[in-house]
């Protein structure tokens, strides 16, 4: 019945089915873009102190760290102030997850997710139960920069898993037909392609890797690109001249944003500048040198630092990133007042290869599972096309269920293109750089979209 009712469902007006927070949040982005400087510092002071004040009163990790720092949310007058409490890392939201939840909300109130992070450590972490909504609104009201229209539906190229034989299915939540790029090979690109035109979808949200794979697959055959409006593409770091080489082949433009499972930080381009305008009515985000002073000239580069201003379930103040970010110009030509990155670094890039060459990108394996909650770190191993080696450091309860439960959860997600074997090891060592890379890539990585960029350059030295 629920199967029925499903599709049914999801072809109600966005406003309903989205949850109470889709239509209020985006009419209020739609405004709030072309807000003053100041106006939008007074809406982030505001939902600060409001958020400060809920975490002294309802989150006991906070009360502690409070009455030990001597920080008092009345006292706050500026978003200065904050630099007054320490930082939050991925450990310590680990160890003290329970601490770290808000007493005044029912468990049927939230919502509890893990992610892989970004240095391979899995982490379980909570929002509100009505977050969905609300971020879905935010990835609108980006999209709504190049046209894009929520009631139209889109192709998808992510690590969705797809039942169907056929790797593609359409997922009336989405309004998305869904195509899997753990299957994306020689042989099945040109049904994607087809698919694609027959149903007339305007846009491709995709990660980098999998739509820049899509359009090499596409080139090897001698297929004609779909004809998207744009190709949205986010969770991986867009490198020097995979942009150029997907916007030639698709003729669209690639729209770009960054982003995290843990809400901190949300980002995107405009429709004049590919820089990451930082979503001011979405959280606080502070640059942090490598000398722990706040970033503040065009070019300096810092960790990101965020603090979510709506997620009152498990307050995450001054949360460690993990990620690098470079400041961008002081002002974008499209007039919106918000604070600008040039690029943003430090994501995983490196890929595991599968049986028939196709690449795919740790990014689709990102643990948003509970089968990692007894695994403290992981590493993936490869030196062999079509087989990689999972490196689990494990913690004390993880049991032979565990490993059963894992591997289930990547054959389903790398199908037949790539065997996975369970290593255990005591410790996974760190890169020279004092960072836990999530993949140990011992095979070269096809180099993609050189071509393409060479011409270009040429062509602008010309011009
Ligand atoms: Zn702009």
């Amino acid at each position: 019945m629920k199967a029925v009712l499903r599709p049914l469902y999801y072809r109600l007006p966005a406003t309903l089915c989205y949850g109470k927070n889709f239509a209020p949040t985006l009419q209020l982005l739609r405004q709030s873009q072309y807000w003053s400087a100041e106006r939008l510092y007074d809406y982030q002071l505001t939902k600060l102190r409001a958020m400060l004040r809920h975490c002294a009163a309802n989150v006991p990790y906070y009360r502690r760290l409070f009455r030990q720092v001597g920080f008092d949310p009345q006292q706050v007058r500026s978003l200065a102030d904050l630099q007054r409490l320490p930082l939050l890392d991925k450990a310590t939201v680990r160890d003290h997850l329970k601490d770290l939840i808000a007493e005044n909300l029912r468990p049927h109130q939230m919502h509890y997710f893990t992610t892989g992070g970004t240095m391979g450590v899995p982490l379980g972490f909570y929002n509100t139960r009505d977050a969905g909504g609300r971020e879905r609104a935010f990835m609108v009201a980006q999209w709504e920069r190049l046209g894009f229209d929520y009631r139209e539906r889109r192709a998808m190229l992510r690590g969705t898993p797809i039942k169907s034989s056929r790797h593609w299915q359409y997922d009336p939540s989405e309004r998305a037909f869904v195509f899997s790029n753990f299957h994306m090979t020689a042989t099945n690109v040109a049904e994607y392609a087809r698919v694609m035109q027959e149903k007339h979808l305007p846009y491709l949200h995709s990660y980098p890797s999998a739509v820049i794979d899509f359009a090499r697959l596409l080139q090897s055959q001698k297929l004609a690109p779909p004809p998207f409006k744009a190709i949205l593409a986010s969770s991986e770091t867009v490198y020097p001249g995979q942009r150029e080489f997907v916007e030639a082949v698709f003729k669209a433009r690639l729209f770009s944003w960054y982003g995290h499972s843990e809400d901190v930080v949300l980002a995107g381009e405009c429709e004049v500048s590919s820089d990451y305008h930082i979503f001011a009515e979405y959280s606080i985000v502070e640059v942090l040198k490598e000398d722990g002073s706040l970033a503040s000239v065009e070019g300096e580069a810092g960790e990101l630092i965020g603090s979510a201003l709506d997620n009152f379930a498990m307050p995450l103040i001054r949360y460690r990133t993990d990620d690098w970010a470079v400041l961008g110009r002081a002002r974008c030509a499209c007039g919106r007042n918000y604070q600008l990155l040039k690029e943003t670094r430090g994501r995983r890039q490196d890929m595991i290869i599968g049986r028939l060459d196709n690449l795919i990108s740790p990014t689709a394996l990102n643990f948003h599972t509970d089968v990692f909650d007894r695994v403290l770190q992981v590493q993936f191993y490869q030196r062999e096309k079509g087989k990689v080696e999972l490196r689990i450091k494990r913690r004390d309860d993880y049991t032979a269920q565990d490993s059963a439960n894992i591997l289930a959860a990547l054959n389903e997600k790398m199908g037949d293109t790539v065997a996975t074997t369970l290593h255990f090891v005591p410790d996974i060592p760190l890169s020279p750089s004092g960072k836990a890379r999530l993949v140990i890539q011992e095979l070269p990585i096809p180099q993609i979209g050189t071509t393409v960029n060479r011409e270009q350059r040429s062509v602008k030295r010309e011009a």
